[in-house]
């Protein structure tokens, strides 16, 4: 099973999950082993290199109960309340000394230009970029963005589905079009221009489609969809049409393939008996539409039910053996392994 070219990818939740099991008191299980997708040791044994941390304040609705209603036919989940600055900004310092306390421990790098990757990938070790999903802990003013900023964070989403300030995002429905409710509000169209003048990537992934329109016509920068599928394929709220794959493709922005086998699975269930052949008809697809250097990973690890053959990162060396079995060749190989992630970095962050 081939171990290179390194994967890195465009989300992962570990942080949240190292919060969970005790905060900082935690990190350890993050070295010698943990019961999940990422650690350490599996990171070492797939050739796992790192990709986008993404801090998260969860709403108090249990995982459980959404990947239970998720797994029906259909589903039109309500989308939790929002959540109050003072209730998120705790979380997410918590969630980031984790992030840096992992990096002085030796496990990872937080990485703030396109160069501090390649040089961590190059040495071998896990390449992190801090990055926070809903804006929660984003004041009106941008004073914690700009400290943010400061201490490292290079990408943000505006929202995870539930409303913020800045905007409205897609609920969990299936089947259904991307195309629910108003997107950005002034506060939001703000925040794309704060965002672009300090070299912030703004993902679109949890963004109902009026929102990922509303940062195609304010932003300058290419458009990125972290950990996002095709809906032509999987006809899922949180997926892309092919409308929006264009807008990606003309602004030279990306999509990484999202590993929930909700959004994998042509009938929308969160069941992990999804084949890795399934992802191929995405990638194909996603390829199609965007070119080849548009696409990447975004797997969601420790976020989402994957599919079984792909529990863990330990498992990516049965994804690079699916890509070639599949007949891409190894040019193609690397750009959606990290290539493409590097090069659409380069650009938004101008460095
Ligand atoms: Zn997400």
């Amino acid at each position: 099973m081939p171990t290179r070219p390194l994967i890195f990818d465009g989300h992962n939740d570990v942080l949240l999950q190292l919060h969970r099991a005790g905060g900082l008191a935690a990190t350890d299980l993050f070295l010698s082993g943990r019961d999940g997708a990422i650690d350490a040791p599996r990171a070492a044994q797939g050739d796992f290199g790192g990709g986008f941390f993404a801090v998260y304040v969860p709403s108090p609705v249990d995982l459980e109960f959404k990947f239970e209603e998720m797994a029906k036919p259909s589903y039109d989940l309500p989308l939790p309340d929002p959540i109050d600055w003072e209730d998120a900004f705790p979380v997410v310092m918590a969630q980031a000394a984790i992030l840096f306390d992992l990096e002085k421990r030796g496990a990872l790098t937080v990485c703030r230009t396109a160069a501090d990757i390649r040089t961590t990938l190059a040495a071998n070790k896990i390449a992190a970029i801090f990055h926070i999903e809903g804006a929660e802990a984003i004041d009106a003013e941008f004073h914690t963005l700009d400290v943010l900023h400061q201490a490292g964070l290079r990408s943000l989403g505006p929202v995870w589905s539930r409303p913020t300030l800045f905007g409205h995002g897609v609920p969990f429905r299936y089947p259904s079009t991307p195309d629910i409710g108003p997107g950005l509000t002034d506060h939001g169209l703000r925040l794309v221009k704060k965002c672009d003048d300090l070299n912030i990537l703004l993902d679109l992934s949890h963004l109902n489609e009026a929102g990922f329109w509303d940062v195609a016509r304010h932003s300058t920068k290419p458009l990125v969809a972290t950990h996002s599928n095709a809906h032509a394929i999987c006809p899922h709220s949180r997926n892309l049409t092919d409308k929006q794959l264009s807008a990606i493709r003309e602004s030279g922005g990306m999509v990484g393939l999202n590993f929930a086998v909700a959004f994998l699975r042509q009938d929308g269930r969160m069941l992990a008996d999804v084949p890795l052949s399934q992802m191929m008809a995405h990638l194909d697809h996603l390829i199609e539409h965007l070119g080849e250097d548009h696409v990447g990973f975004g797997s969601d690890y420790d976020g989402a039910i994957v599919p079984e053959d792909l529990t863990s990162v330990a498992d990516l060396p049965k994804l690079r053996h699916a890509l070639e079995q599949h007949g891409y060749d190894s040019a193609l190989i690397s750009k959606l392994c990290h290539e493409n992630w590097l090069r659409v970095l380069e650009k938004t962050w101008g460095e």
